[in-house]
Parts: structure tokens; sequence; C-alpha cells
């Protein structure tokens, strides 16, 4: 049978470290079965080399971006080989573009169109350990080499699975699961046996980075069972998959998201076509914009915020100036000091109150709400960053995440 492993960046942070991992797999080949390993860059690599380019040019072009970082997996992946084969065991390391992870041109963020893995498969018919440098693929269009975007080599894994059809794909990481809340944050934070595709989707597209949101889309469409779990200890992790969903609780979990900032549009008129002309000017600038607010309107006019990606504040700030005359604004105000926290739960569906639970934990924690939004197994709220925490704390002690659901 053929497994699909993922390391991540701290699991290969040093040579220590990646000759531990070399034993992790050499044992489960050893098991009898056929593995396809995935690696992120070596700790930090990423930043690091994102930091030189920007040293070097403020906004560097995206296809050298892409073959920098790229980098970073290549030299993890070589020397994850090498120390498997210090184990005496037979091993190819292959890049994204060897492997056949096709993506569309989207430098930063391609999407995986297509999976061509026939040197995998070969590699693995002639009994060799495979090692994939994750987060990478290439262009059939331009031919050039391209990344999925930060957390990307979650999306590599689980989709050599899918392509492998590979019976699981463990995500090895530095905590033993997907927790209740960030247990970086949230001490008392309790480990999920098990979370459904939705439910992690909604978490991870919140903040909870333990996955990248494409990586759990990817498993939800094409039917794919992750195991979330520590490549520090050998204890079981989270399971996300659908099957006998044995812990079906009101509320998953509290995700929060510092990645964020707040714009607000001041007195535009309150007339037809105003937002339709704002957003639209920003949806041509590829921005993806989070939650909206539209103010009452007062004298004919009214106020409208928005949250964005902070990387794409300043340059949404340029693009709406650019339409002060045309729309008639008075003014446009980035704040990047903002957090956002979101309540995730299937229940929520079914238990009215839990949004207005959360309202009450959060002002009698003092903390004041900025913006709301709500989908129907999400209820999220933007606050000013240095309450952040203090929020998510408060939160996840009201609904009693800490404890097991009854
Ligand atoms: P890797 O380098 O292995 O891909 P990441 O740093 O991308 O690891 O993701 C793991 C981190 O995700 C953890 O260290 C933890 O701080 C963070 N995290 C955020 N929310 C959660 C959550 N709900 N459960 C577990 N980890 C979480
Ligand atoms: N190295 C990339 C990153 O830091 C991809 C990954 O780790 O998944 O975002
Ligand atoms: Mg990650």
């Amino acid at each position: 049978m053929i497994i699909v492993q993922k390391y991540g960046g701290s699991s290969v942070a040093d040579t220590d470290r990646i000759k531990r991992v070399a034993e992790r797999i050499a044992a489960a080949k050893q098991e009898g079965h056929d593995v396809v390993v995935v690696v992120s860059a070596m700790g930090k690599t990423t930043d690091q080399l994102t930091r030189q380019a920007l040293d070097i040019a403020p906004i560097p072009s995206a296809r050298e971006l892409d073959m920098l970082l790229t980098a970073g997996e290549r030299i993890s992946m070589a020397l994850l080989a090498m120390a498997i084969s210090e184990q005496g065991l037979s091993v190819r390391s292959f890049t994204g573009s060897q492997a056949g992870i096709i993506t569309d041109a989207e430098h930063g963020k391609a999407r995986i169109i297509d999976i061509t893995p026939g040197r995998i498969t070969d590699a693995i018919g002639d009994g060799h350990i495979v090692i994939v440098a994750g987060f990478q693929g290439v262009s059939r269009d331009s031919k050039d080499v391209t990344t999925l975007g930060r957390g990307g080599s979650d999306t590599t894994a689980v989709a050599l699975a899918a392509a492998l059809e590979a019976d699981l794909c463990e995500i090895f990481t530095d905590v033993d699961g997907v927790y209740t809340a960030d247990p970086r944050i949230v001490p008392d934070a309790r480990r999920l046996t098990q979370v459904t595709h939705e439910e992690m989707l909604e978490l991870a597209a919140s903040g909870a980075k333990v996955l990248q949101v494409r990586s759990v889309e990817y498993a939800r469409n094409h039917g794919v069972r992750i195991h979330v779990r520590s490549s520090f200890t050998y204890q079981e992790g989270t399971w996300v998959e659908e099957d006998h969903v044995m812990e079906q609780a009101i509320i998953s979990g509290v995700a929060h998201e510092r990645g964020e900032g707040k714009l607000v549009v001041r007195r535009v008129p309150d007339k037809p076509g105003v937002a339709a002309n704002i957003f639209t000017s920003l949806a041509d600038a590829n921005i993806n914009i989070d939650m909206i607010v539209q103010n009452v309107s007062d004298d004919g006019t009214t106020d409208i915020s928005f949250t964005l990606p902070i990387d794409d504040g300043p340059r949404a700030v340029q693009l709406l100036e650019g339409l002060r005359d045309a729309v008639g604004m008075e003014e446009v105000i980035l704040d990047e000091q903002v957090g956002k926290l979101s309540l995730v739960g299937a229940g929520m569906k079914t238990h009215p109150g839990v949004a207005a639970r959360m309202f009450s934990a959060l002002s009698d924690a003092g903390v004041n709400i900025e913006m709301i939004s709500t989908s129907t197994i999400r209820a999220s709220v933007v606050v000013r960053e240095p309450d952040l925490e203090t929020a998510v704390r408060a939160v996840h002690e009201e609904f009693r995440l800490a404890e097991v659901a009854p």
C-alpha cells in the first residue's frame, strides 16, 4: 500500500532532525509500505529567502521569486534523500516539476491543474523511496517553475496522495494534531481526534495554519483521508475525514488570523454603483476581500470597511486613491493593527445563539468588536490586534472547548 508522508519545515529544521525523519521513513518502508515523502524547506528558509529578495528589490519579479523560493525545498529534499540512503535504503528525490506537478502560471499562488506522476510510479516500481520537493510545480503554458503559496507543501502531499490513490496522507508537523485553538496561545486547547473536511476547511480558512486551506479543499474534492500528527512523537494525531464521525460537537474550534488589515473608505456617496466600482477595481487587481461592512447613511454619505491580506494593503490604498475623483470619497484609511477571531462548528447550523454567546464572552473580557461576519458554520469578528489573544482565550473558555464534548 502507498502512503504519502509530508514533513513540515520545523520537522527538518537541521541535519539532526533530517536524520531523525529519515529513520522514521525507513521504518515505514520496512513495514512494507511504498512511501512517497513530501518535504518543506528547512526551518525558516522560505522567510529568509523572501527577506533577501526584498532587500534587493521592493517588488521582486514574481518569476524569479518563485525560482528562489523553490530552492529551499530542493535543499531539504536532497539532504533527506542522502540521509535515507545512509539508512541503507534506495531513494530518489524529485523537484515538483520532475514529479509532474502541473500548475497554472500564477506565480506565488499557483493552482495544481494536473499531476503526471510517471517518474514517481516508475521509481516506486523500482523499489525506491520517493522524495518530492513540496510547494512547487511547473506551468504547462509558461514552462516556468511556480509556487503554491505559503504552506503549500500540504497541498503537494494531498494532491500526490490523490493522484497515486494512496491509502493515507500523513502530515507531520510540530504539534500532534489539530487543536480546538492554536496550542501556542491557548495552553489548555484540546486535540481533536477527528474533524470533518468541512470544519477543517473553515478552521484553515480562518487562520489555523496547521493545514493550508487548499490542501483541505483538495482532500475534500478527492476523498483523501489526512492524518495530522507530530514528527517528534509516535502519538495518534487528528484524522481529517468524514467516516464514522464520533465527535459531533457543536463547536470544533477557535481560529485566529493576524495576516489581515482593515481598510476604511470614509464618506463615499450613498448611491447605486459605488460599492460595485470599488470592489470591481480591487477584484481586477486580484486582491481578495474578506469581510465587508457598510455603515448606515448619514447626510447622503456612508463608510465602507473591509478586510484584506495585509500584504495587499498598500496596493489597495493606491488603487482607491486613484478612484477618489470618480467615486467621490473623503479618505482611505488602512489599519494594520487588527486581528480576526473565528468560531467554527458544524453544529452552529442547528444551534441558534452561538454567535450571541461569543459576543457576550468578548464583552465580558473587555474586547471591543469592530466587524462581524457569519456563515452557516462560522462566526467571525475583527478586534484590535493586541486584544486578539485575550479574545481567543475568552471564547475558548466560554464554550468549554478544553473539555471533551458530552
Ligand atoms: P509546518 O511547518 O509543519 O507546516 P506550520 O507552522 O505550518 O507547520 O503549522 C503548525 C502550526 O500551526 C503549529 O505550530 C501551531 O502553532 C499552528 N496552529 C494554529 N492553529 C492550530 C490548531 N487549531 N491546531 C494545531 N495547530 C495550530
Ligand atoms: N516552505 C513553504 C513555506 O514556508 C511551504 C511549506 O512549508 O509548506 O510556506
Ligand atoms: Mg505548514
